[in-house]
């Protein structure tokens, strides 16, 4: 809780202020601006009737809770929900935004086909790994910066613009020079100094939730770009890790709702990571977006059986345009939209 005293106000009102505190058994840190005193209030637990007693005294201006670890992620600094603009599209506006693409960059034919096909079903942003997280060190790890000039060149082809994920503070000139977002992967979610140097590029972030991540976890991760000086940041559930082993994790549905309610940042549901079989990725994606999600990442891929990444949970071009007319009709049913095609 901070008490701000008013312009003018003497020290003798500031002392009674402190002492009225310290009686509570509180602590009162005093923070003594050019214009006006701050006093600041710690202790535990504060009590409930702690703000009318301190504002009826003289000299106080306002009295106000600062309850939540997360300052700026938080409702109580920022009473309006944020909206990210990428090349023209709205991300956490009315409609819903739609982002797919393979899980790797395999080659100009993959992903150039694959941001062409996920355009005509209506997706709006392209997804596609050219640095890729892999458990095992010897599995595809991506092309790099080859893949990250394919992205380009998809965007260049089909407008949509393109995500793409960054593992090391090394890597961030090169991937911030091509992506229109940056993707943390869920295994760098807590990875707090990358996190501070991908902020500081000044691109929009997408922080996956990690492997085992609790809300406020999460939630303070994206506080350490947003202290960086950067508020674009989309959060993004990909399932979390259970005892469940029927789908390669458990998708948590309910992050959604729990996400808005401490935090204005859009939230995004990743089905296909949750789900890793692409048969349980429609339901999934719909879900996300009944729960209230402000957008999906859904992986692609022309041929996902001969995919060098995830292909068991990639949809194929037919299964995608046949999914995306089914996530208009659960967005219009939770008052939401899909986003008008993009135009090259
Ligand atoms: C991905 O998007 O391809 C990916 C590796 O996701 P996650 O970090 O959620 O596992
Ligand atoms: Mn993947």
């Amino acid at each position: 809780m901070i008490v701000v005293m008013e312009r003018g106000a003497t020290s003798a009102q500031v002392e009674d202020v402190v002492a009225r505190i310290k009686l509570l058994g509180l602590a009162a840190h005093l923070s003594q601006g050019e214009e006006r005193t701050i006093v600041g209030v710690v202790g535990s637990p504060l009590p409930p009737t702690l703000d009318g007693e301190l504002e009826i005294h003289a000299g106080v201006e306002q009295v106000v809770r600062v309850t939540k670890k997360f300052k700026l992620a938080g409702w109580d600094f920022h009473p309006r929900k944020t909206t990210i603009t990428v090349r023209g599209v709205e991300i956490g506006g009315d409609a819903v935004t739609i982002i797919a693409g393979p899980c790797s960059v395999e080659s100009e034919e993959q992903t150039v086909s694959t941001a062409r096909a996920v355009k005509a079903a209506g997706a709006t942003m392209l997804r596609g790994g050219a640095y890729k997280p892999r458990t095992s060190p010897y599995e595809f790890r991506g092309l790099g910066r080859r893949g990250l000039e394919i992205l380009v060149l998809a965007r260049e082809e089909t407008g949509l613009p393109i995500i793409t994920e960054v593992m090391t503070p090394a890597d961030i000139e090169e991937v911030g020079e091509f992506a229109d977002v940056f993707q943390i992967g869920a295994r760098n979610a807590q990875n707090y100094l990358l996190l501070e140097e991908v902020a500081k590029f000044g691109k929009p972030v997408m922080l996956k939730r990690g492997l085992s991540m609790q809300t406020e976890e999460w939630l303070l991760a994206a506080e350490y770009v947003m202290a960086q000086g950067n508020p674009e940041v989309i959060l993004c559930e990909r399932g979390v890790r259970t005892f469940e082993a029927a789908t390669r994790n458990t998708l948590d549905v309910s992050s959604v709702p729990v996400v808005q309610k401490l935090s204005h940042l859009p939230v995004f549901v990743d089905p296909s990571h949750a789900a890793g079989k692409r048969d349980y990725v429609p339901a999934l994606s719909l879900a996300g977006i009944a729960a209230g999600a402000d957008g999906l990442m859904i992986e692609v891929h022309p041929s996902p059986d001969h995919a060098r990444s995830d292909g068991a949970q990639s949809l194929t071009f037919a299964q995608f345009a046949e999914l995306m007319p089914r996530i208009g009709a659960v967005a219009a049913a939770v008052g939401r939209s899909v986003p008008a095609p993009i135009a090259v």
